[in-house]
């Protein structure tokens, strides 16, 4: 797994790597994909350095929750509460996890089916 001082998105919230910025906080980071996958595709970062959800340890379980409840708050700012939208974290390569710091995918604007593929 990546180590923080190679890693993108580390280097996205510490403002070296440019990124559409959508939200902070001390703790969070949420920026545009770019890639998006849906007219609205957020990523929430914490902005510790851990590489996959079967890295955490219990002191960092509380992030997880706090980006999940940042995800919702930034789909209802933008409107999309009422049509629904998709919270998503990849865990490891076989899930499709491609950036080895931890992040929530925040999806909306379109339907999306399942299973997910
Ligand atoms: P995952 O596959 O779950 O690890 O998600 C990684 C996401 O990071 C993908 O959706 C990529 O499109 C996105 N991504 C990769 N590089 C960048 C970047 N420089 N800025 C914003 N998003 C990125």
């Amino acid at each position: 797994m990546s180590d923080a001082k190679e890693c993108l998105f580390c280097r996205i919230i510490a403002g070296g790597i440019p990124a559409r910025i959508a939200w902070r906080n001390d703790e969070l980071v949420a920026f545009h994909d770019v890639n998006p996958q849906a007219p609205v595709h957020i990523l929430i970062c914490p902005r510790k350095h851990i590489a996959t959800l079967d890295d955490m340890g219990p002191d960092d379980e509380s992030l997880i929750g706090d980006a999940i409840g940042a995800a919702a708050r930034i789909a209802r700012e933008m409107g999309h509460a009422e049509g629904g939208y998709r919270v998503v974290l990849n865990c490891g390569a076989g899930a499709g996890q491609s950036v080895f710091h931890i992040h929530v995918h925040l999806l909306a604007g379109r339907a999306f089916g399942w299973p997910p593929g």
